[in-house]
């Protein structure tokens, strides 16, 4: 697609950097027919990007060659957490690879109608700790804002899924729908830590994040900010440069972003990131550990290494929650815990995340992985190294 590429050489020729890294790749997207024509100002918008996302089989098979468990899952994902695939998502899958791992988080399959026994609808159990509509209170000190109920695109393994998709919002755009949670931040002064998520807040317009942080910021206890996304992943377009000197207003806000597959760390994806960087925003990874995806250490090792040199820190490693229809994507805990082994001492420990399960029926994030303490007796802790040596440690 030569608008894709010349709006990226564009964008990179004005990186005043001597050194011009270029990826291993030629291209890491697919020409696509269907978007041969597309202006590339279009492309680059993040709202034609929006109003031309792929949802029905009939545009999905101009994109890639559907499977008969594919076609299924998309007739029955209708509604709450229905299909939507940007185009920029749609020309970084694999045409003929049903297994590639951005299509299998995009695409439904028939596999997500199958409910497993022990599977939620609420598995973190959000819902009864919500003290205010679209706010969740769980952690003494910090709090969870769920600022909309869309995405730019529907992860197929979405936790929220009871909440997310492309359905009307019966508040949607009301100004006035944060205002309990906004009381309610307020008349809790231990409240230091807000974390504004979803669906994704991005995907909101510059004024309604804008007034929502506003409201935040004047809250004289509320030292900290982040904001949980996807779009530098799914929709880098809308990183814009009006919205990052907006987000710079209020500072400190730390930004969380979605990364599963180092296959997601496009040129396109490396500049979103970047400018959020250059903005002075430090940067946060988190990645849902899916079985086929991102459950082989060497690719896990690879994400995090290509997170740090876009200035992104590895933040969790989620162990995928017992949400229902998820059972294909969901892997052993002994998994992640290995993947976490893989890790520790043989690389960078800036590169290496906190492997969490997040306590089904609302116990919060609990971190597990390898155990270094052998034994531990009065004053002495005998201890083993990421080789496996061992170490005594006297107090
Ligand atoms: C994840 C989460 C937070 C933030 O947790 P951190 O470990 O501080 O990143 C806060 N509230 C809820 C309900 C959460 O799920």
């Amino acid at each position: 697609m030569s608008n894709l590429q010349a709006v990226e050489n564009q964008k990179l020729q004005q990186e005043s950097s001597p050194v011009v890294r270029t990826s291993k790749r030629q291209r890491d997207y697919q020409q696509i027919a269907l978007y041969k024509d597309v202006n590339p100002l279009d492309w680059e918008d993040w709202h034609w990007q929006i109003k031309n996302r792929i949802c029905t089989k009939d545009v999905l098979t101009q994109v890639i060659t559907l499977t008969p468990d594919e076609e299924k899952g998309i007739d029955k994902a209708k509604g709450r957490l229905s299909m939507s695939i940007t185009p920029y998502w749609g020309t970084l899958l694999d045409p003929e690879d049903a297994g590639c791992p951005l299509r299998r988080q995009a695409v439904p399959v028939i596999q997500e109608s199958i409910i497993a026994p022990h599977e939620m609808t609420d598995p973190c159990a959000e819902d009864r700790d919500s003290p205010a509509p679209h706010l969740v209170h769980r952690y003494p000190d910090r709090v969870l804002l769920l600022a909309t109920e869309h995405c730019a695109m529907y992860c197929r393994h979405c936790t929220r899924r009871r909440l997310v998709g492309d359905h009307e919002t019966k508040d949607a755009n009301s100004p006035s729908r944060f205002d309990a949670a906004i009381e309610y931040i307020k008349s809790d002064r231990k409240i230091r830590d807000v974390l504004i998520s979803g669906g994704d807040p991005l995907i909101l317009e510059d004024e309604e994040i804008e007034s929502l942080l506003q409201k935040i910021r004047a809250i004289s206890h509320v030292e900290f900010l982040r904001l949980g996304t996807r779009v530098p992943v799914t929709l880098p377009q809308r990183i814009t440069e009006k919205l990052v000197n907006m987000l710079k207003k209020y500072s400190p806000l730390w930004v969380s972003i979605h990364f599963n597959h180092p296959k997601e760390i496009t040129k396109r994806c490396k500049i979103a990131c970047d400018m959020l960087a250059e903005a002075g925003i430090p940067l946060g990874s988190q990645s849902v550990l899916l079985k086929g995806i991102n459950d082989r250490p060497y690719i896990m090792k690879k994400l995090v290494h290509e997170l740090l040199q876009i200035r992104v820190r590895p933040y969790y490693i989620y162990q995928c929650d017992p949400v229902r229809g998820t059972q294909h994507f969901r892997t052993p805990v002994a998994v992640g815990i290995n993947i976490m082994e893989k890790l520790r001492g043989h690389t960078s420990g800036y590169a290496v995340p906190t492997y969490v399960i997040d306590g089904p029926g609302g116990g919060g994030k609990i971190p597990v992985g390898p155990n270094y303490i052998l034994s531990q007796a009065k004053g002495k802790y005998v201890l083993r190294n990421y080789k496996g040596k061992i170490y005594t440690y006297l107090e």
